[in-house]
């Protein structure tokens, strides 16, 4: 099946049971000022979780593209060394406005995963909240009922309030979740463990697809807990992995969601990708290749939905991400050339018509794309050179961390986000002293009177949005006035 077909398989599967397939929300949150990117499918139904307004129906599907970058959800750092999270992923949902409850939404989800996809019933894992006393939420013996003639008892899970337990805020909507877990690994493997003692435990075969929330309570300021009037489903399955799961793949990046993206920057850099983990000898090039096929997707999408680099806020996250690959490409796969850019057409026809705002931008994607490279890689050699002596000394001082005042030199004068020198660092066995760099930071934005540039957490207050320097998509030669490159 590829992966084309197995989102239209899930819609389908949806629109059979009578929801209404609604479109992705743009990637960058829009009207939630405590939200920076979309980072989960319920992101766009909050509100008629809450309460306010009226769903266009009680049953709704959809493939929501989320990033997941900053706040609470931030899975930037393991992207490229683990082969399953990505800072941009389609994550696919079915939702239930006050109607169905977990009957529906557990047998569905296994009709789905076994019948329309076929995937073996003896290799998936069920998990079930298992309560917190202290917390006063009792144990889910509602979704333990259902699942037990379904699965059996001995592939249940019993999973503890941080995996198994969801919560909108300190107050408001929560519920007990069931996931469902896949293990891909060969018939050898399973014989040596059985894979429900590797769920949860960052097994790359033995992978999250599904979460099925249920929200039935209501959290009180006081922090207890009363029964909602109405109970909702919301439901998140990440598109990736199921490709994955279905195409019978040991990792995401060997789908053909990544291949054709890979197969280019194979082209680009000339070196083949060999698809081993992080760690082996001499394969950091699989980490940048993944790493680049990765960070392309999620910086096009952004960018796509109206939010350009900048150096502030959500526009700077973007820029810390393009950053990111192209000094992966730079230093491990020899591209000193503009090659982010390149990737863009591929991207956009392979999701014309999934998204097709990306394919209906993609010049002007591509030129903000070569825009960034071509201001980044001015500067990288010499930054990088400046690294090097940096660390050269610290290792002659017997030192392990990067001063605040060095990243920051690094930030100004070379363009180094403090992630990617902290990056870098890493890759030395060495670390940054990031409070430094902040009050160095600080210190600077004092004396220039700026804006502070704030990170967000999911649901926190953001004083304001990026939004004022988006300009629009017909007028590419625009942008060059609205990106401003710091004079170095
Ligand atoms: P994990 O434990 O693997 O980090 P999660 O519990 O944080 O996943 P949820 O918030 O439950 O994820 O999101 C629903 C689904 O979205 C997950 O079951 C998973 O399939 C998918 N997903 C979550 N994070 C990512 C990611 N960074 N990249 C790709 N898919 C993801
Ligand atoms: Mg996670
Ligand atoms: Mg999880
Ligand atoms: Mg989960």
């Amino acid at each position: 099946m590829t992966s084309h077909e197995i989102r239209r398989h899930f819609l389908d599967f949806f629109r059979s049971k009578q929801h209404l397939i609604v479109p992705s929300a743009s990637i960058v949150a829009k009207n939630d000022p405590t939200l920076m990117f979309n980072n989960s499918g319920m992101a766009q139904f909050k509100d008629f979780f809450l309460g306010n307004g009226t769903p266009p129906s009680k049953r709704v599907a959809d493939t929501q593209k989320c990033l997941r970058v900053s706040g609470k959800h931030n899975d930037l750092e393991d992207v490229g060394f683990d082969t399953y999270h990505h800072t941009m992923f389609e994550m696919l949902g079915n939702w239930s406005f006050g109607d169905y409850f977990k009957k529906e939404a557990i047998q569905w989800a296994w009709e789905l995963l076994t019948e329309v996809y076929k995937l073996p019933k003896d290799r998936l894992y069920v998990s079930v909240f298992q309560g917190d006393e202290r917390d006063n939420v009792p144990f889910d013996q509602e979704a333990f009922d259902l699942w037990k003639p379904i699965v059996g008892e001995d592939r249940i899970i019993y999973g503890n309030k941080k995996d198994n337990f969801w919560e909108m805020g300190d107050t408001g909507p929560c519920g007990p979740c069931s996931e469902i877990h896949v293990d891909l690994r060969s018939a050898e493997e399973v014989a040596e463990k059985p894979g429900k003692e590797l769920v949860n435990a960052d097994h790359p075969q033995v992978v999250e697809i599904w979460n099925l929330v249920f929200m039935q309570f209501n959290r009180k300021a006081d922090s207890s807990l009363e029964p909602l009037p109405a109970r909702h489903v919301d439901t998140g399955m990440g598109f990736e992995r199921l490709c994955m799961a279905i195409q019978g793949k040991k990792s995401n990046y060997d789908t053909d969601v990544f291949s054709g993206t890979i197969h280019v920057i194979e082209e680009l850099s000339g070196k083949p990708y060999g698809g081993t983990m992080a760690g082996a000898p001499d394969r950091s090039s699989d980490v940048a290749m993944r790493v680049i096929a990765d960070h392309i997707r999620a910086v096009s999408f952004a960018i796509a939905d109206g939010l350009v680099p900048s150096n502030a806020k959500a526009g700077y996250v973007i820029r810390r991400i393009l950053r990111r690959a192209i000094r992966y490409g730079y230093s491990y796969l020899n591209l000193n050339e503009p090659f982010m850019t390149k990737l863009v057409p591929t991207l956009a026809m392979q999701f014309a018509d999934v998204f097709p705002e990306l394919n209906a931008q993609r010049d002007f994607v591509a030129t903000v794309i070569r825009e960034e490279e071509i201001a980044f890689l001015r500067t990288l050699g010499s930054g990088l050179g400046r690294l090097d002596q940096i660390i050269g000394q610290l290792t002659t001082d017997s030192k392990t961390e990067i001063p605040g005042e060095t990243v920051f030199e690094l930030n100004d004068t070379f363009g180094f986000p403090a992630d990617l020198t902290a990056l870098i660092a890493r890759e030395k066995g060495l670390t940054i002293d990031e409070a430094g760099f902040q009050k160095s930071l600080q210190e600077q934005k004092t004396r220039s009177r700026k804006d502070a540039t704030s990170s967000a957490g999911d649901w926190i207050e953001l004083a304001e949005t990026d939004q004022v320097e988006f300009v629009g998509y017909d007028q590419p030669e625009a942008y060059a006035h609205i990106v401003k490159y710091r004079k170095i």
